[in-house]
């Protein structure tokens, strides 16, 4: 491999226009694409479509009950009944007895509702977004790429048989059991504010055939870059060392920049660099996928520096944005970069320290692992 990967993006204009009415993410599909073509970094990748999958494929992780609702006739025509209502404004039509009787439940049960309420198309969102980062993952297993982005994929939320946080299917998992069937280790790393679901505190380390194989890092408030690249570096340096991946994927959710709702971290498209280069420099091949981000234009300022430090590392992006379709939405700044706020650090140095510690003590160090790891990284 050269020293700049071979890189590619999968997208399809029906793929963006489905993600685009994801309803925790409306558009963010559609801006995201157009800043990456305006700075014309997808000339610096390949690009293809999501693969044309079909239900089995789902059911590689998915329940059959679950996936055969999302499918149904009724749904579809529930979907887009309530987007109709939607544009109308219309709120006295809750009547849903044409469905017959177990629809509800059947919603209730598959948690459609809340924060996953169905949407517009979300039968061929569903295909798009588990097609998109199954046909990464392919390209992966065949070797015709180094690193394989889709955007829209990262919705680690999802369960076997329900729909949960903004997530109706695990294109995530699926990603990586296709993986699985060249790379016996897939490494998973999950950089998403919120974490992906069974995990928690730092003694959470996987439950039944799992144990062991789930390390937690939970951080607080505040996160700066400065603390983040720290700890990352310094635990994906064990990690890989210990467990020795053939392949990496990363859930690429920004919700912990500065400028998203949750205002939680504090962190810049810098850190988030940082973290995917120092993936990117392992060589391993690497399938990287979106996930949460709230604000939109500050998602797409960061996921577009991301795919240009890979495609084109001695590049700098001109840091006033170019006019196009979504220039507005980059008030007041209409700039690239994200600034920190001033968010005071919660991550003490006292509880970084502590918690690289238990990593210490977790994946010891072993002279002959270390230096074999070292070997078939500079080859
Ligand atoms: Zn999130």
């Amino acid at each position: 491999m050269s020293s700049i990967p071979r890189c590619t993006l999968i997208r399809s204009t029906e793929s963006i226009q489905n993600t685009d009415l994801l309803p925790s993410n409306l558009d963010r599909s559609s801006v995201v694409h157009a800043l990456i073509d305006v700075y014309k970094v997808h000339q610096s990748l390949e690009i293809i479509p999501p693969a044309k999958i079909r239900r089995a494929h789902l059911l590689e992780y998915h329940d059959s009950g679950y996936i055969d609702f999302l499918l149904s006739k009724d749904l579809e025509k529930y979907s887009k009944e309530i987007s109709v209502d939607d544009d109308d404004d219309n709120n006295d039509n809750d009547d849903n007895s044409e469905y017959g009787e177990d629809f509800e439940d059947d919603l209730q049960e598959f948690g459609l509702e809340f924060d996953c309420p169905p949407f517009l198309d979300l039968n061929k969102y569903i295909f798009n977004v588990a097609g998109g980062t199954l046909a990464a993952a392919e390209h992966l297993n065949r070797d015709k790429t180094d690193v394989a982005i889709h955007w829209e994929g990262g919705r680690h939320h999802a369960g076997r048989d329900q729909a949960s946080g903004f997530c109706y299917v695990n294109d995530v998992v699926l990603g990586i059991l296709h993986l699985q069937r060249k790379f016996s280790t897939v490494l998973y790393i999950d950089l998403d504010l919120h974490h992906g679901d069974g995990t928690g505190s730092i003694n959470e380390d996987g439950k039944g055939k799992g144990k062991n194989f789930n390390l937690n890092i939970p951080l607080k408030a505040g996160l700066t870059d400065a603390a983040f690249t720290r700890i990352f570096e310094r635990i994906m340096a064990k990690v890989f060392n210990f467990f020795s991946p053939q392949a990496v994927v990363v859930q690429c959710g920004c919700d912990g920049l500065s400028g998203d709702p949750n205002k939680i971290w504090n962190l810049t498209s810098e850190g988030y660099i940082q973290a995917i280069n120092s993936i990117v420099q392992t060589k391993l091949p690497l399938l990287l996928v979106g996930g949460g981000g709230y604000s939109t234009p500050d998602v797409a300022r960061c996921w577009i520096k991301i795919t240009s430090a890979i495609t084109q590392p001695t590049t700098k992006l001109e840091n006033d944005i170019p006019p196009h379709e979504y220039f507005d939405l980059y008030k007041p700044s209409f700039e690239l970069d994200i600034a920190p706020s001033v968010t005071p650090d919660e991550n003490t140095d006292k509880y970084i320290d502590e918690m690289l510690l238990l990593v210490d003590d977790r994946y010891p160090d072993d002279e002959k692992e270390c230096r074999s790891n070292q070997e078939s990284k500079s080859a």
